[in-house]
């Protein structure tokens, strides 16, 4: 049984009171239950405020349109991944999320005082007293901006039980180290295909352990590792990594299409050219 006091000393002991907090949890790492409400409500008393990816790829993206093809776009358009979009388009509160996200953003998105930023298809949910601030600047074309607003308000990336492999923000960083993200498609609310900046393959991600782990403050909760990252600093070592090494994100398969096509710089526009 792990207790409220527990979550709580290992919150305190992490420095996350008064900050906005992006957390990515596994409750299963505990070993023991540990209710998802219990966990944000402890956070949430020590005055922080709880950012999560609350992404919804399954429900509203669509198809690519065949006029609106860019190569390097980490796709395969003859074999695209399977959609099955709603009829209707995505709202911030349409309390949606993709099941493989886990429990706890669905957790932070039943809360009443939810704010969720305006991304169809990776949007970000928040709850606490800087939430809105946090997310209301995001958009289909400003997918990251959730982390840039946390990184600006010294806030924290929080891994409970998970890896590297779950970190959001490591996105933010190929994009800031010169790559372009990926476009998707999604409708807006006229019913209209737009495109959506989303992250690439992030099963790599865990070989910038040297590089951000001497940046994390460590804490055990039962069986249940607790990592908490300074998201500036992070952001900052993550980003000159891969400027310097742009293969050290490739994941372990050697024909990942994600990877090597974020790797060689993201999506190529119609004139066949990067932007960047
Ligand atoms: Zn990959």
């Amino acid at each position: 049984m792990i207790s409220r006091e527990q979550l709580h000393a290992a919150a305190d002991e992490l420095d996350l009171a008064d900050r906005p907090v992006l957390v990515h949890a596994s409750l299963r790492s505990f070993g023991a239950p540990v209710a998802g409400d219990t966990l944000l409500d402890t956070l949430l008393s020590l005055g922080a405020t709880v950012l999560v990816p609350s992404f919804s790829e399954p429900q509203f993206g669509v198809a690519a349109p065949p006029s609106a093809r860019p190569l390097r776009n980490g796709i395969d358009y003859a074999n695209p991944p399977a959609t099955a979009p709603r009829d209707e388009p995505y709202t911030v509160d349409c309390g949606l999320v993709n099941d493989h996200l886990g429990v706890f953003p669905k957790v932070v998105l039943a809360r009443p005082d939810v704010a969720r930023g305006r991304h169809p298809l990776n949007s970000f949910a928040a709850v606490g007293p800087l939430a809105a601030g946090l997310v209301e600047s995001q958009r289909p074309t400003n997918v990251y901006e959730p982390i840039r607003e946390l990184a600006a308000r010294d806030g924290r990336i929080l891994l409970i039980g998970v890896g590297l492999n779950r970190m959001t923000a490591i996105h933010l960083a190929e994009q800031q180290s010169g790559r372009r993200l990926f476009v998707r498609w999604a409708r807006d609310a006229e019913g209209a295909t737009v495109t959506a900046e989303v992250g690439s393959c992030s099963e790599g991600f865990p070989r910038l352990t040297p590089t951000l782990r001497p940046l994390a403050a460590t804490r055990w909760v039962g069986s249940s590792v607790w990592q908490a990252f300074p998201a500036r600093e992070t952001l900052a070592a993550a980003t000159a990594a891969i400027a310097a090494d742009q293969s050290v994100t490739h994941c372990a398969d050697p024909v990942c299409r994600s990877c090597a096509d974020a790797m060689a710089g993201g999506p190529l526009d119609f004139a066949g050219s990067a932007r960047r």
